[in-house]
């Protein structure tokens, strides 16, 4: 374990940083809420700094539900935890969100957004637990809380619609859908966009999380996007179909996509555990088509997705992690594109960038991304919010 970094009233310099895509090892000094000075030093390195990583999909509310499950196949996860949600309690839902929450924050995750469910089997009470959890984070961590219309919520219905309106009254800052499992997914959403557009708020679909190019509704968003002037305030979660389709027609979609100034979070860890799941080895793998995305234009960033739920039994929340996962199951190799999906867009550490970072105990991002090493030290705004100088103080 490296030394930890020297305190002062008014600033803290922490030496023996190192930075992605630069020689040299650096003293770094964080005051007012910035990087105020960046100076060369010497020694080994012992912190690796990167800007504060970002989840853009996760899952709070259902975090941390299963201590073991293998599901059969994606219609076995989403049967079992239909079941499993009925029993949520709002008080359940806030304890295992800020339990998800705090260790976001010590991983060095300064930004979630988090998919809500709405539905007739929890009704309020993912988001009203989500959202006392937010609450009591406030200062260590952001929290974007998606009121999420599940498939259990189709918005072809107009029930569906009035509980997702329900729902807005609550205060989201995203709507999402999973459309692909509508009765009528055109209709569906349309009664989505109509809501955003009423109530000002961008939206997060789960969209195409499977591997059958005939139900892809990615084109059909994108041209509703387009139509309604909404680029720019759509993301699309998951788009496992892009894989699946020959290249003509995923250059056609993605040059569509990129028209409407669409955001595709890619989720490497849940696509490799449950797509082409059946009884052998599975063959396609599902992972989004990051390469040719990024080559268009599209922005592309990353989430942790489900965290111990039945839709993926693993993980904590380490975006670390999850950057590790990119570069194995879509070997993205480009340090400086792995770290914009890893911290939305932020990129290295300069004097003058705001002092929202992370200090990865490691002498370089390859070393960082091969032991996902503990022991990190968060700041927000100059502040630290986790790392052991912190638990001192
Ligand atoms: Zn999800």
């Amino acid at each position: 374990m490296p030394p930890a970094p020297e305190t002062a009233a008014e600033s803290r310099t922490i030496d023996k940083i190192a930075l992605p895509g630069r020689d040299g090892v650096f003293s770094l000094t964080l005051r007012d809420g910035i990087v105020s000075a960046l100076t060369p030093s010497h020694g080994d390195a012992a912190w690796l700094a990167l800007p504060s990583f970002a989840n853009l999909h996760a899952h709070a509310d259902r975090a941390f539900t299963v201590a073991s499950f293998r599901p059969r196949n994606f219609a076995d996860a989403v049967a079992a935890a239909a079941t499993a949600r009925a029993h949520f309690t709002a008080d359940d839902v806030r304890t295992r969100a800020t339990r998800l929450l705090e260790k976001s924050v010590a991983h060095g995750v300064a930004r979630m957004r988090t998919h809500t469910d709405v539905d007739p089997i929890v009704e309020m009470r993912s988001i009203q637990g989500v959202l006392e959890a937010r609450a009591a984070m406030t200062g260590r961590i952001d929290v974007d809380v998606i009121a999420f219309s599940t498939s259990r919520n189709d918005l072809a219905d107009p029930n569906a619609v009035a509980r997702l309106r329900d729902a807005i009254a609550h205060g989201p800052q995203f709507l999402g859908a999973s459309l692909n499992s509508s009765v009528e997914p055109r209709r569906a959403l349309d009664a989505l966009l109509d809501l955003a557009e009423r109530h000002d708020l961008p939206i997060d679909l789960h969209l195409d999380e499977h591997l059958e190019p005939a139900q892809s509704l990615a084109g059909l968003v994108a041209d509703a996007a387009i139509a309604r002037g909404l680029q720019g305030r759509v993301t699309m979660s998951h788009l496992c179909v892009l894989s699946a389709l020959p290249p003509d027609a995923a250059s056609t979609l993605i040059a569509r996509l990129a028209e409407a100034e669409v955001t595709v979070i890619a989720l490497p860890e849940t696509n490799l555990y449950l797509q082409d799941r059946r009884s052998g080895t599975p063959l396609r793998r599902g992972v989004t088509l990051v390469h040719e995305l990024l080559a268009a234009g599209v922005t592309v960033r990353f989430g942790t997705d489900n965290v111990r739920d039945w839709f993926f039994p693993f993980g904590d929340g380490d975006m670390l992690a999850t950057a590790q996962s990119v570069t194995i199951a879509a070997q993205l190799d480009d340090d400086a594109a792995l770290i914009a999906g890893l911290c939305d867009g932020r990129g290295a550490i300069e004097a003058g960038t705001p002092a929202d970072l992370v200090l990865v105990p490691a002498d370089s991002l390859d070393d960082a991304l091969a032991r996902l090493p503990a022991g990190r030290l968060v700041f927000k705004q100059g502040r630290q919010v986790a790392g052991l100088a912190h638990l001192k103080s």
